[in-house]
């Protein structure tokens, strides 16, 4: 089996009390069935802390979340488990984070996750990430549609290259990229590759694209379930950063993590248009790209409901027609 990982992946520490958010707030960690039973038969105190703590939520175990905060965090930043039984005794959620395994049966790829702050340094200061195969023993059978496939990994190389053309200013780089996810959806329903000529495809679509607000989709954006207030208080009040490379190397993460993901649906267009979305709205929201881009994960990708939300509005929401989001990058 190949291993795909980018270069820094193996470079990512965790910085527990210097972090200045944590995975340890706000979220439920949900706790793999081997680790439950570790804990649950624990002896002494952190034993007995872990009985009252841990429940059960539809079918899962999960660590309750006390006061917004997981209750095994301790005021130095560091957490309970891991102080008194070492790393091995983290559950397999602790254990990872923020590391992403995207598992196609015969490949595998490894990615860091945006809503890490430490991993968020990582992932937007790149430009294009170089990306390490290493082979691994372990395997399984293939589990897609190897035609399809080919199709996706061929367009990701090619969505990439336009995102980080650096002869076109970031929102026209952007916007070639959404016009080129169209291009990429026909070829996934049997088209053949044509080549795609991006400087043509903006100036054919000038005429069309409408002005928008980005109130529109900042409303859509508080209508899907909110984490913390400090989300809440920037979609209430966005204030437009210039747009930076650093908003290639977003659409670059989010095509890394998501593209491939249409071979299970075939609907490669709504992910280019979620991509583009979350480029638009992180731009629009304003302060610290680092800080604003790491919220947008955390409050978003991780929860599948919002991503699932965005993924269906992406065809049916007034705010996301193609020539609106056009129109918040090319006027
Ligand atoms: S968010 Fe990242 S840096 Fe912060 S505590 Fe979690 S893994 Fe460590």
């Amino acid at each position: 089996m190949l291993i795909t990982k980018p270069d820094y992946f193996d470079r990512f520490q965790c910085i527990a009390g210097a972090c200045p958010d944590s995975c340890c707030k706000e979220w439920d960690v949900q706790v793999d069935d081997v680790s439950a039973e570790l804990y649950r038969n624990l002896p002494g105190p952190l034993g007995d802390r872990l009985r009252e703590v841990l429940c059960e939520e539809d079918g899962e175990t999960v660590m309750a979340i006390i006061d917004g905060r997981c209750p095994m965090w301790r005021a130095d930043g560091l957490c309970r488990i891991q102080a008194e039984l070492g790393e091995a005794a983290l559950c397999k959620t602790c254990r990872e984070f923020p590391r992403l395994t995207h598992d196609y049966g015969d490949f595998l790829e490894l990615q860091l996750e945006l809503s890490c702050p430490e991993a968020a340094k990582f992932i937007l200061s790149q430009g294009r990430p170089t990306m390490v195969t290493v082979e691994s023993s372990i395997g399984e059978e293939a589990e897609y549609d190897a035609e399809a496939m080919a199709v996706l990994q061929s367009t990701r190389e090619q969505i990439l290259d336009l995102l980080f053309d650096d002869s076109r200013s970031v929102p026209e780089a952007l916007a070639a990229a959404l016009l080129y996810g169209y291009q990429a959806q026909n070829e996934l329903d049997g088209e053949e590759s044509q080549p795609f000529d991006a400087d043509s495809a903006i100036s054919s679509v000038q005429e069309f694209v409408k002005d928008s607000n980005i109130e529109e989709i900042t409303d859509f954006f508080l209508s899907l379930e909110v984490l913390t207030p400090e989300w809440s208080t920037l979609l209430q009040s966005p204030s437009p950063a210039p747009w930076t490379d650093h908003h290639r190397a977003l659409a670059a993460y989010l095509v890394q993590r998501y593209w491939l993901q249409a071979v299970s649906d075939y609907d490669l267009y709504c992910r280019a248009k979620f991509i583009l979305i979350a480029c638009i709205l992180v731009r629009y929201l304003g302060g610290d790209i680092f800080r604003t881009a790491q919220l947008f994960s955390k409050e978003i990708e991780n929860n599948i409901d919002n991503v699932e939300a965005i993924l269906d509005a992406a065809y049916s929401h007034p705010a996301f027609t193609d020539d609106k989001i056009l129109g918040l990058l090319l006027n």
